[in-house]
């Protein structure tokens, strides 16, 4: 019997795990069939995907539904219908909870819960071709490891390895999907351990947990982290975490990871006490704060903070205080998200929700954040996401953070400038970027400063020329000078003999005494800052720089 399992994914080097799961307990059940599972991203062009998954005019197609690509599987059940006469096709996931059987195919059956969870009789109905409309799982049967060795040799080695030591969330958000079903099924540290020696003896570039709280359980989450440490080599490994449910040994743990080993992704949604309240989410704020200013200090791991636009009781004051506080306490990354108004949460019942009809259900409004002031927040999160969300003005951000400037009011300037400019039609280059926040800082009181840290920022990403918008200083003039100044030897950087390869070799700028004082130097006055042609051993992997001697 031919079956071919078919998964949407957002990107390429993204997988999907559900399917490997299906794959697995298809054969584990039915030993006869060779299930084919076939991954596309939601962006490839729809006609060849079409011709490609009817290929061969498969016995039953098993579609992965999730939101952001339910509509494109609609799309394609209802062509497929049209070419396979013969073909059924049997939708799982998350989504199809929210799908109207009148708008599918009638040959089509519904799977909800978990795949491990099926009856015999899906199996059976399976093989006799007399598939029922719809199977109910039942929830909390183990989950064992759905990879093979051929998976991460082959197609896995170019993507995202995805992997569960948990399923289920111990909280109850209630606009989240994890919340509907209730409890955590938990895998044995033993059993964890065990398969992710088996994924990592191929080397992935990085697992991602997909486990809703990682550290709900914290002595179990340090645990297999102490595993990862001694395993995982090169390999990233990327959590979702709470970020009050730290404790004191994870500090102590952490702080001695290599920089870039790990990556949080620290659900925040709001710092307004009413708004988690309202939904639900049992989080202390003081402790959040508290620990992902003491991770960013730390330096050595990929923040991610979260913030939901839209959240009830969210009013335009508190998701800019929000921003605010969050962006104090200095994660690499903010994600200004809208909230998904999910049918089968309990939040699509708040008075005043207004949300699109069709998936991702994006809200359009609340009872506290009108129309227009919800997209002048989106448009404001997504100035956030090009000029914050990268390495380009680490020191610049850093900066603001301790100066007196509002980072909301900030992103608000940033954001009148970028619509006058058309910037959201244009390619975000790091050129146009820095051309952008120039303009923005040039006529203010510390103007002149800010466009020296910028060109510091700059710099440090490696270029050997200047931007118009940065051009003040000549960088060949700069090269030039040392080159007539310098000292024939100057121990540990060059002897005579390599000077002027020295000279050549890397980068010089000059910068004032307040600017050197911002980069961490003191200096009595003006000073050169050389940018080596080697990188730092640190997250964002900058450029190595030096103070030349005055
Ligand atoms: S939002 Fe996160 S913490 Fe809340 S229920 Fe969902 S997975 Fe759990």
């Amino acid at each position: 019997m031919r079956i071919k399992l078919i998964a949407f994914n957002g990107r390429y080097i993204h997988s999907c795990l559900a399917l490997y799961y299906l794959r697995e307990e298809l054969r584990r059940r039915l030993p006869g069939a060779l299930p084919e599972l076939r991954q596309f991203t939601i962006n490839d062009p729809y006609y060849p995907t079409l011709l490609k998954i009817g290929e061969d005019a498969p016995a039953v197609l098993m579609f992965s539904v999730y939101i952001w690509n339910s509509e494109l599987i609609l799309r394609l059940l209802g062509d497929l219908a049209q070419i396979l006469p013969a073909t059924r096709f049997v939708l799982g996931g998350p989504q199809v909870a929210a799908l109207q059987p009148t708008h599918l195919p009638d040959r089509t059956t519904l799977v909800h819960g978990e795949v491990e969870g099926l009856p015999d009789a899906f199996y059976t109905d399976l093989i006799e071709n007399h598939l029922a409309p719809q199977y109910r799982a039942e929830s909390g049967r183990p989950f064992p490891s759905p990879y093979r060795d051929e998976d991460l040799a082959g197609e896995l080695s170019q993507r995202q390895v995805y992997y569960e030591s948990s399923r289920g969330c111990p909280f109850a958000c209630s606009y989240c999907l994890s919340s509907v079903a209730r409890g955590v099924n938990w895998k044995e540290v033993a059993r964890v351990k065990e398969e992710l020696g088996f994924i990592l003896a191929h080397h992935p570039k990085l697992i991602k947990f997909v486990d809703r709280t990682f550290n709900a359980r914290p002595e179990r989450a340090l645990a297999i982290w102490r595993f990862l440490a001694e395993s995982a080599g090169e390999t990233v490994c990327h959590f979702e975490m709470a970020p009050d449910l730290f404790t004191r040994e994870m500090f102590a743990f952490l702080a001695d990871l290599p920089p870039g080993r790990f990556q949080f992704e620290l659900g925040i949604q709001s710092t307004n006490p009413a708004t988690l309240r309202a939904v639900n989410r049992v989080m202390d704020l003081e402790k959040v704060g508290e620990n992902i200013r003491r991770l960013a200090t730390m330096g050595n791991i990929h923040l991610h903070a979260d913030l939901i636009l839209g959240l009830p009781g969210d009013s335009a004051y508190s998701c800019r205080h929000s921003l605010n506080q969050v962006f104090a306490m200095g994660p690499h990354h903010i994600q200004m998200g809208l909230l998904k108004v999910l049918p089968e949460t309990a939040v699509n019942s708040t008075p005043g929700l207004l949300h699109a009809h069709r998936p991702p259900y994006e809200v359009l409004a609340t009872s506290t954040l009108d129309h227009p002031t919800l997209r002048q927040l989106y448009w404001l999160g997504e100035c956030v996401e090009s000029f914050h969300n990268n390495r380009y003005f680490t020191t610049f951000f850093k900066y603001l953070r301790n100066s007196d400037w509002e980072i909301a009011a900030f992103f608000g300037d940033l954001l009148e400038l970028c619509r006058s400019r058309n910037f959201f039609s244009l390619a975000a280059t790091q050129e146009l970027l820095t051309g952008l926040l120039a303009d923005l800082v040039r006529e203010r009181r510390d103007g002149p400063l800010l466009l020296e840290i910028l060109r510091y920022d700059w710099l440090r990403c490696g270029h050997r020329f200047l931007p118009a918008a940065l051009g003040e200083s000549d960088l060949t003039e700069c090269s030039r000078e040392l080159a007539r100044s310098m000292p024939p030897n100057l121990d540990p950087l060059y002897e005579y003999r390599n000077r002027s390869e020295f000279l050549k070799r890397h980068t010089f700028s000059r910068f004032s005494g307040r600017a050197l004082a911002v980069f961490g130097w003191s200096a009595p006055g003006d000073g050169v800052v050389a940018f080596l042609a080697e990188r730092e051993d640190s997250l964002h992997r900058h450029q190595k720089t030096i103070l030349l001697p005055a």
